[in-house]
């Protein structure tokens, strides 16, 4: 039987101990946990997941000085980041150690590690003596939970326990810098912005390792990702009229709802304009929109400042074939 969600951080620990996955709440998305020392543990979430080995993950823990006894140490730059952004939507990229197993970090020699802002998850962190590895909690390429109800109807028979934390605040993943090289680089775009994150570095970020569609380095890093089953574009309703029925067509909008649509098919991320709602809306919604009886998706293409870049990436990301 599926065992309901719930909030037993005990629970939750046995499980880990034993090198089970639990799924936990963070601020930006929920995340499949497991003990990322127990290298078992973790091929369990590449397994679950239908997750690339190729495809590394991200270990979070509640205190640096944590990762300092692990061997891993944050340069300068990544510690002013840290002081005014952790525990938060910020994932630093840094010189892997021997604690860590090869397959968390993919064969690389680096190691993504986060602090996440949560209050249960960080109530168990603080009682683990071992990082957790946890990507988000949704088979591999599908849209991130950002609930825990999402996690149990995709997840829910494949994992022991889910820790109810609420609906994600952030909504979208945390945004990744690397500390590799001498000059901080983006990686991902995510629920932290760049605009936040240059003004407290006092200086802008290398963005040529980003991989987005209007950027690719390759075609085949075009990953679909975040993708609901039904077509989904961005774009003008008026472009897509002559090929589909009004009825057959559900917008994610962000402020503005269109008049000569059913106002059932119609997603309005935040009536105010505000691109934090919007973002903490955002998945939930387009799982929503994925189950009415429609044809395609079309959304808007959002403002490209503050999070709305970050939204529109995860909107191209999913609108690719
Ligand atoms: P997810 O947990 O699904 O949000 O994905 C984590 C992402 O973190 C991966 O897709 C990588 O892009 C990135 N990542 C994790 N570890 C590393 C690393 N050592 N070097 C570069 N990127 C990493
Ligand atoms: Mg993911």
């Amino acid at each position: 039987m599926k065992m309901q969600p719930g909030t037993d951080i005990q629970l939750a620990k046995t499980l880990l101990l034993q090198g089970e996955l639990v799924a936990i709440p963070t601020e930006t998305v929920y995340g499949l946990a497991a003990n990322a020392f127990n290298g078992n543990a973790v091929a369990k979430i590449y397994s679950i997941k239908n997750r690339p080995q190729f495809n590394p993950l991200i270990i979070h823990t509640d205190k640096l000085e944590k990762l300092a006894e692990w061997g891993i140490n944050l340069p300068e730059q990544a510690l002013v980041l840290a002081k005014q952004f952790s525990p938060g939507p910020l994932t630093y990229v840094v010189k892997k150690s021997a604690f860590i197993p090869d397959i968390v970090t993919a064969g690389h020699d680096s190691v993504a590690v986060r602090i996440p802002n949560h209050p249960l998850t960080l109530r168990l962190l603080e009682q683990l003596e071992f990082p957790l590895a946890a990507p988000s909690a949704n088979p591999s390429g599908f849209i991130s939970p950002t609930t825990a109800q999402h996690v149990f109807e995709q997840l829910g028979s494949k994992i022991p326990y889910i820790l109810d934390g609420g609906p994600c605040i952030v909504g979208l993943e945390s945004t990744i810098i690397s500390f590799v090289s001498e000059r901080p680089a983006l990686l991902r775009l995510g629920g932290l912005t760049v605009e936040d994150i240059e003004s407290v570095l006092g200086s802008s970020l290398d963005k040529s390792l980003l991989i987005n569609n209007d950027n690719p380095l390759s075609p085949g890093m075009l990953s679909r990702h975040y993708s609901p089953a039904k077509k989904m574009v961005i774009g003008n309703v008026a472009d897509y009229l002559d090929n589909y029925s009004t009825d057959k067509i559900a917008v994610i909008h962000f402020s503005e709802p269109d008049v000569f649509l059913p106002e059932t098919n119609q997603f309005i991320l935040s009536p105010n304009a505000d691109l934090n709602e919007a973002a903490q809306k955002l998945f939930a919604v387009m799982r929503q929109a994925d189950k009415l009886d429609v044809e395609i998706i079309i959304a808007d293409e959002f403002p490209g400042t503050g999070l709305g870049n970050a939204i529109n990436d995860r909107l191209r990301r999913a609108s690719v074939l």
